[in-house]
């Protein structure tokens, strides 16, 4: 699975350290975990605005949720979920998972 705030975290690290950054065990699990939460943190906002609803079949009538023709699409862009946004916040196991 790809996981955007762990691979921001990893980048971060080799460019703090090197590309032999991941032999470095003592500082390995602590430093990643720390850039990792700050990159999700960062990703919030982001996420908070891209999340996925119910597109319905284009007939004014319809509910979305209730239609057989449903889609899910992006809240904010309206493009077909999961939007070029949203694979850039989220894991790739939160995206196959709903
Ligand atoms: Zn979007
Ligand atoms: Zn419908």
């Amino acid at each position: 699975m790809s996981d955007p705030a762990v691979e921001a975290a990893q980048r971060q690290l080799a460019a703090q350290f090197g590309h032999d950054w991941s032999s470095m065990k003592l500082i390995v699990p602590t430093a990643l975990r720390v850039r990792t939460e700050v990159a999700r943190e960062a990703l919030k906002p982001i996420r908070e605005l891209h999340k996925p609803i119910w597109g319905n079949c284009g007939h004014m009538c319809c509910s979305g949720e209730e239609c057989r023709m449903r889609t899910r699409v992006c809240g904010h862009d309206y493009d077909e979920w999961p939007c070029d946004t949203a694979k850039l916040v989220y894991t790739t196991e939160e995206l196959d998972g709903e």
